[in-house]
């Protein structure tokens, strides 16, 4: 399958209650691509061995985490990957992400951070001068006032419904409603348009 990196490098800017709640979302995350018909290889890359990340997956699978079918690995992306198949996802790049590519390989930020530190992920990816996306979120969506930043389940079953079908419609269901207010609809604002331009006829 497609390749999917988890950045472990967050560990250091998050507390512990982000931490869990990170874990939890990774939880969630492997668990919908486990059931896709056509799943990611996911890939946990810069997992310290006995650092943070490792003891909480660990005391959150348990017995399971040798189970499981992601490669965790202490080597970072760029060690593991041509730098210029990588695209790291961020809410906060200038590049807004056009049509779903099939032959990159698409790099999430493993952070939860409740009290937001923007445009970590974004200097992260400068520093390594690797390509940035964000999602076209205001494009497909009215958005209302709500940070752009998704969580990690919210992440990977956009990925999952783009990989699979290419329908960006359908991958933005996956954004809390409660964050926009409906999709952009082009065909409904045209005739919004003509039905204007007749009243000024009359
Ligand atoms: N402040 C964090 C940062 O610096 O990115 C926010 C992290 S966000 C909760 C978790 C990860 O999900 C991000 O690192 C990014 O990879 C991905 N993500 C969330 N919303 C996104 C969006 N609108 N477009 C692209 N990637 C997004």
């Amino acid at each position: 399958g497609q390749p999917l990196v988890f950045d472990m490098v967050y560990d250091k800017h998050m507390n512990r209650k982000e931490m869990e709640n990170t874990v939890k979302q990774i939880l969630e995350t492997e668990s919908w691509n486990h059931r896709s018909p056509d799943p990611f290889h996911i890939h946990f890359c810069s997992l310290q061995t006995e650092g943070p990340f490792h003891k909480e997956l660990i005391k959150r699978y348990k017995e399971a985490w040798d189970k499981l079918l992601v490669t965790a690995t202490e080597k970072a992306h760029v060690e593991m990957f041509p730098k210029d198949k990588l695209v790291y996802l961020t809410a906060d790049s200038r590049n807004e992400m056009k049509a779903y590519e099939h032959d990159k390989i698409y790099i999430i930020g493993s952070i939860v951070d409740k009290c937001m530190q923007p445009g970590l992920s974004l200097a992260n990816a400068k520093r390594l001068n690797l390509r940035t996306a964000r999602l076209p979120l205001e494009k497909y969506l009215h958005w209302e006032i709500g940070n752009k930043n998704l969580t990690l389940d919210q992440m990977i079953r956009i990925l999952l419904t783009l990989k699979n079908t290419g329908d960006w419609k359908a991958a933005l269901e996956f954004v809390p409603k409660r964050k926009y207010g409906g999709f952009v609809n082009t065909q409904h604002h045209s005739r919004i348009k003509l039905e204007l331009l007749g009243e000024k006829k009359v």
